[in-house]
């Protein structure tokens, strides 16, 4: 059976039947998960129950560690599965609200060349619940002060893993999470990012039209791209920005694509030339970041001042682009860095004893 919390509403009904509840104990128990509870805490429902919820598979994380960048105030947590599995996640702080970045596996299997977070491989999918967990943990770590409102109000599936490799548990979750008897976060609050599965990619317009799509595109042709994303042998650029180009004209929404500029790889002006004409005729804006050190990968990021220089040079060609601001530079925020920091170090401790 799947955990507490990766249950919906209607499916927490059925549990009420079997368990000779009545079917509106399903929503209390909805609303306490999605605010971070376990059965014992759940006080509204009689003593019986919460002793039978108890004994059930939860399916929830707990915050292991976490760091707060002393330059902007992210968070970044490493969350603790109940399989002793630990996954990142980070709280950004913006002006229209808070940012939540949620892995949606355990690693990842895409291999591309600059990640930290695809050195070990995958090890599992998360579950739609457990990703609901990991705000739930946020939101009980910094709570917003008004009782009625949420800490949360946008979420990035930017953490590690590729969430179009676990599709169905990805799309549960935004189910899960946009239900007005829970967290309530719109779908249009929510952004998901892709290496580019192109036929998952296909059936995600159709299913979550709403939600906004960044493709980490890094390169501006398939001879680049095969160099540093082994997912561009199996679906070569033009069938991806096809895929990103259905997706705006499906949606009507702008897509987005990321761009790690990488020193000597993909970030001369001839790149941002080949880029913007092979972007025209997509509603779509790119969202520079120059490339952050990873210490087992051999590739540089250029500097800040070269990324605005990139910027303008695909603005010249008439490309919507800006440089990402860097947040939490100074605690690891890069994908998967602080996980396989933690991960390095617990490992040698182990073996000293
Ligand atoms: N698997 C998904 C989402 C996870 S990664 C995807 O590929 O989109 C989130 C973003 O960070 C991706 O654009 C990824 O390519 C980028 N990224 C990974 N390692 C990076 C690094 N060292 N420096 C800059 N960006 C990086």
């Amino acid at each position: 059976m799947c955990g507490l919390t990766s249950m919906s509403i209607s499916e927490l009904a059925g549990l009420m039947e079997e368990l000779g509840q009545p079917k509106f104990r399903a929503r209390q128990v909805f609303e306490w998960i999605s605010r971070g509870k376990r059965p014992q805490e759940m006080t509204n429902l009689p003593k019986e129950l919460r002793d039978k919820l108890d004994t059930l598979h939860y399916g929830g994380a707990s915050i292991y560690d976490k760091r707060v960048s002393a330059k902007d105030g992210t968070i970044k947590y490493l969350f603790q599965l109940e399989d002793g599995n630990i996954v990142e996640g980070v709280l950004m702080s913006y002006h229209y609200g808070n940012t939540m970045c949620i892995s949606t596996q355990v690693g990842c299997r895409m291999g591309c060349a600059f990640c930290a977070s695809t050195l070990e491989g995958c090890i599992r999918n998360l579950e739609a619940g457990e990703m609901l967990s990991f705000i739930a943990c946020a939101e009980k770590d910094v709570p917003h002060g008004d009782d009625k409102k949420r800490t949360v109000t946008n979420i990035v599936l930017m953490g590690s893993g590729e969430p179009l490799d676990n599709y169905d548990e990805v799309v549960e979750f935004l189910r899960l999470v946009s239900a007005p008897e829970g967290m309530n976060i719109s779908p249009r609050n929510i952004s998901i990012s892709t290496c580019g599965l192109v036929p998952q990619l296909m059936r995600f317009t159709k299913e979550a039209p709403h939600v906004t799509l960044s493709v980490s595109l890094h390169a501006p042709n398939d001879e680049t791209r095969d160099k540093i994303m082994p997912i561009n042998r199996k679906y070569r650029t033009a069938e991806l920005l096809n895929a990103a180009k259905y997706y705006a004209e499906e949606t009507g929404r702008r897509v987005i694509f990321e761009y790690a500029l990488i020193k000597d790889v993909n970030s001369s002006e001839r790149d941002a030339k080949e880029l913007a004409s092979r972007l025209k005729g997509i509603n779509c804006h790119v969202n520079l970041i120059p490339l952050n050190h990873v210490e087992e990968r051999h590739l540089t990021g250029v500097t800040r001042r070269d990324a605005e220089q990139f910027a303008s040079w695909l603005q010249g060609y008439g490309t919507s682009a800006t440089v990402r601001r860097e947040m939490g530079s100074d605690i690891d925020g890069a994908c998967g860095q602080l996980r396989r920091k933690t991960l390095q170090r617990e490992r040698k401790a182990a073996k000293e004893r």
